[in-house]
């Protein structure tokens, strides 16, 4: 699909920088005008996908989150999450719900469950050393 529009940008896998990802987007995405709904799921996708890299992605230490996020046409949505750290050997078990590497009392082993909830379509590409990036699209059908 031919992008129209796209932004990029790169932040330190802190916390903290999880909201500033969220408003960013959202902001990068009001062109395509979205409803509130359709903005609420990209938002709560995109979390899961930055929340992974903070805490799974650079468990002792702080490294680059990119974020790309681009709007197609036919009011496409594409939006890429990606970091440079330890990786995933199994993604299908990954991607089961409910599997979790994390501390079970924090992590529910849901997230990515609830970007394939809220986006059409998920795609994890991973090397173990070499990092993740996870592909998330949405189609903004109109308003109608
Ligand atoms: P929750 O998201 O519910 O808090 P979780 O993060 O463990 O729990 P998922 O988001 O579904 O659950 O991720 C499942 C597992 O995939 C993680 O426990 C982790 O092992 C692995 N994983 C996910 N994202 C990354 C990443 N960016 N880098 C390395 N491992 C990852
Ligand atoms: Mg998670």
């Amino acid at each position: 699909m031919k992008i129209v529009n796209q932004v990029k940008f790169t932040f330190p896998s802190r916390s903290v920088n999880e909201g500033f990802a969220r408003a960013a987007l959202a902001a990068f995405l009001a062109q395509a005008d979205p409803t509130v709904p359709q903005l609420a799921d990209i938002k709560m996708a995109v979390s899961e996908a930055v929340t992974n890299c903070i805490v799974h992605a650079y468990p002792q230490q702080v490294g680059p989150v990119t974020l790309t996020a681009a709007v197609c046409e036919q009011n496409l949505v594409r939006i890429t999450v990606s970091d440079r750290g330890v990786g995933i050997a199994d993604v299908a078990q990954a991607m089961e719900p409910l599997y979790t590497t994390g501390d079970p009392e924090e992590r529910a082993g849901l997230g990515f469950a609830v970007m394939q909830n809220f986006m059409d379509k998920v795609k994890v590409s991973s090397k173990p050393g070499r990092g993740t990036r996870v592909t998330m699209t949405k189609r903004l059908e109109s308003k109608g």
